[in-house]
């Protein structure tokens, strides 16, 4: 989708600290970083999840590859989360679809309000 930023990352018209990918993922460092380790899991094709239609069996590349780069940033032990932001109230600001993987530090229970 031309006017999207992450498809503009995943295209390299938009710099990006990229930490990972392979043919259908990508994974690239969060700009504003909510913890000391805070990246963004994307599939390279465009899918907005409050869609009606999408092939949900993207989650399975997007969990394996969170998953995968969580191994290597050090974070599996400890521990981390994932978050996938859906419409307004869950503050969105990119419709492609990301997961969020957040931890290098203790996050405390659930985040809410
Ligand atoms: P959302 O709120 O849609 O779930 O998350 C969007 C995320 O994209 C935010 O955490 C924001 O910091 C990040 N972001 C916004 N613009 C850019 C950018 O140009 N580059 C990178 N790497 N991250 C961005
Ligand atoms: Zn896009």
């Amino acid at each position: 989708m031309s006017d999207c930023l992450f498809c503009k990352i995943v295209n390299g018209e938009i710099p990006s600290n990229n930490v990972a990918e392979d043919e259908k993922t990508l994974v690239f460092e969060d700009i504003n970083p909510k913890a000391p380790v805070h990246l963004l899991v994307i599939p390279k094709e465009h899918i907005d999840y409050k869609d009606s239609e999408i092939d949900y069996s993207i989650f399975g590349d997007l969990m394996a590859m969170a998953k995968k780069v969580a191994k290597e940033k050090g974070i599996d032990d400890g521990g981390f989360r994932l978050i996938l932001n859906s419409g307004p109230d869950a503050g969105q600001e990119v419709d492609h679809l990301h997961l969020h993987v957040l931890g290098g530090t203790s996050l405390g229970k659930m985040i809410c309000i």
